[in-house]
């Protein structure tokens, strides 16, 4: 075995390297984006029981289940937007499994949140965590620390008013200065989506989803756990569902950290 990886596992096993979970935890109560109702919106996570070592299957537990490619934590392939979706190897089978790996950067605006639902990440404060910790590499997940994982009740976590959801994000300056100058892998977010809750009135519509997946980059939703991640230096691990021509998919989000 390549000497690196023989550390690595030592490293894991003696408890210097952490397993991260970023995932939510999937079921029917898992909150979902609010779209307006003139568009269709994502089915609710639905679980059904097909035997539990009973007269369906005496020595067996197991169930079916069916979701939206974008319920609960999940990945967004560019093919998601209309931006993307000429780009080739824009599915999520077709999605080069190295970049399912990659270095985090992870963006704390918590604070700012606290303050402000709407808060949005610009050009100018990822200059200043640059500052502080570098340069963003090319092929690093950016990850948006605001802590809105933190509220369990689903109506706090949607906080959605009369006129649509009130949750973080990003302005469209940045998304196209993270996807275009510093080309990274794409971006996390602890929110329902990755656009803002009010971005559906910003011009283009759902910036960050426009810019990223138009320029071939990625999205994670619903994220937790940002918190007990380092600025830098953990690996994130983000593989989605193989799903023929899928646009996305849940998946199990985990890092690695010091
Ligand atoms: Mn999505």
């Amino acid at each position: 075995m390549s000497l690196v990886l023989v550390q690595l596992l030592e490293e894991l096993q003696a408890g210097r390297l952490r397993v991260v979970d970023l995932t939510q935890p999937l079921s029917a109560q898992t909150p979902l984006l609010p779209l307006p109702s003139q568009w269709n919106n994502s089915p609710a996570f639905r679980i059904w029981e097909l035997s539990r070592y009973d007269e369906r299957g005496p020595a067996w537990y197991w169930n079916g289940f069916e979701t939206g490619e974008h319920t609960g934590t999940h990945f967004d392939a560019p093919v998601h937007w209309i931006s993307g979706k000429d780009l080739p190897d824009n599915t999520v089978d077709r999605i080069p499994p190295e970049k399912f790996v990659g270095p985090a950067c992870v963006i704390d605006i918590s604070e700012a949140v606290a303050k402000d639902p709407n808060y949005l990440l610009t050009p100018d404060r990822v200059r200043e965590w640059e500052q502080q910790y570098g340069t963003i590499p090319a092929g690093a997940w950016v990850l948006l620390r605001t802590d809105w994982s933190k509220r369990k009740d689903p109506k706090e976590y949607i906080n959605a008013k009369e006129d649509g959801a009130h949750t973080p994000g990003f302005t469209k300056e940045t998304s196209a200065f993270l996807a275009k100058d510093r080309d990274v892998l794409g971006v996390g977010v602890e929110t329902v989506g990755t656009d803002a809750g009010q971005a559906a009135k910003f011009d283009p519509p759902f910036p960050n989803h426009y810019l990223m997946h138009g320029s071939g980059k990625f999205g994670l939703a619903s994220l937790c756990n940002l918190d007990q991640l380092p600025a830098t230096g953990a690996i994130v691990i983000a593989a989605p569902l193989k799903i023929v021509n899928g646009s996305g998919s849940p998946l199990r989000v985990i890092a690695i950290a010091p």
